[in-house]
């Protein structure tokens, strides 16, 4: 049996979104570590080419706007085309627009659907037509701990509840063909989405976690070469807290 280092996921064929910085750089590093043959994507090109030249010879980045029905199916196509499959999809770009809900825009709202919970819908779609010929593959959506509702986040936790139900229909759509689906909710994790709360603010996050720390990217991409990998194959369905116990 593998261990949870070095070859895990041998030569598998991985796509990560929003691989560019943060949560996605963490995950990319560590599938690629797994051995994984990883894509890159981001909306900003440079920052993924970035990440994929330190993911090694085989990884590469490309440019993705998950909002993009269109560019979301020719990825897929191109990876087909190139490697002839498809193993992983990770849907982890996301973006939060905060506001009380009296307050929100119709622009925060929509900005956040699209790329959170569209986006998520765009790549899966587009991923499952791949994965249910080949009867296998791995689907791991990024969601959050705020899912479950948290003040002045109505778009976000709405989109990110979204994917919980998302995740949970595709893992039931999905199991005759042995692919599995499962959704992460991590909860404080230190990237520039939260370095942008107030120090007030965040400090008061990071005293609510019973392990004493703000979560880093690789505490999430663990979880997700787990998920990612064949020992995973009976794991489906699943929300999984990765938060340091925030939710307890
Ligand atoms: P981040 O540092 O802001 O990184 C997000 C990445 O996604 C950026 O590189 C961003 O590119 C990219 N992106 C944005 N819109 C995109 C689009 N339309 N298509 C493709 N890529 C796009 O965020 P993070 O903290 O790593 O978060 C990663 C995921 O974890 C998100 O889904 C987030 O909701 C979730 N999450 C984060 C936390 C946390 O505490 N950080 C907690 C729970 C869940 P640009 O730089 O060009 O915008």
């Amino acid at each position: 049996m593998a261990l949870l280092s070095g070859d895990l996921l041998n030569e598998k064929i991985a796509i990560v979104t929003g691989a560019g910085r943060g949560i996605g750089e963490g995950i990319a590093r560590k599938l690629a570590h797994e051995g994984a043959i990883v894509v890159c994507a981001d909306v900003n090109f440079s920052e993924a080419e970035r990440v994929a030249r330190d993911c090694g010879k085989q990884a590469s980045g490309v440019r993705l706007d998950v909002t993009q029905a269109g560019e979301c199916d020719a990825i897929v196509k191109n990876i087909l085309d190139r490697y002839g499959r498809l193993d992983i999809l990770v849907n982890n770009a996301g973006i939060n627009r905060d506001a009380m809900l009296h307050k929100m825009t119709d622009e925060q709202w929509h900005q956040v659907i699209a790329v959170d919970l569209s986006g998520v819908f765009f790549m899966t779609r587009a991923a499952s037509r791949i994965m249910r010929a080949a009867g296998s593959g791995r689907i791991v959506n990024i969601s959050s701990a705020s899912w479950m509702g948290n003040i002045g986040q109505a778009n976000y936790a709405a989109a990110k509840a979204g994917v919980v139900g998302l995740s949970r229909t595709a893992a039931k759509e999905l199991a005759r063909s042995q692919v599995t689906v499962n959704a992460i909710c991590p909860g404080f994790i230190d990237t520039v989405m939260t370095r942008s709360i107030p120090e007030a603010i965040r400090e008061q996050q990071v005293a609510k976690i019973p392990l004493g720390r703000a979560g880093q990217p690789a505490d999430v991409a663990a979880v997700v070469a787990f998920l990612a990998s064949d020992e995973a194959g009976y794991v489906t369905g699943e929300v999984i807290n990765v938060g340091g116990g925030y939710v307890l």
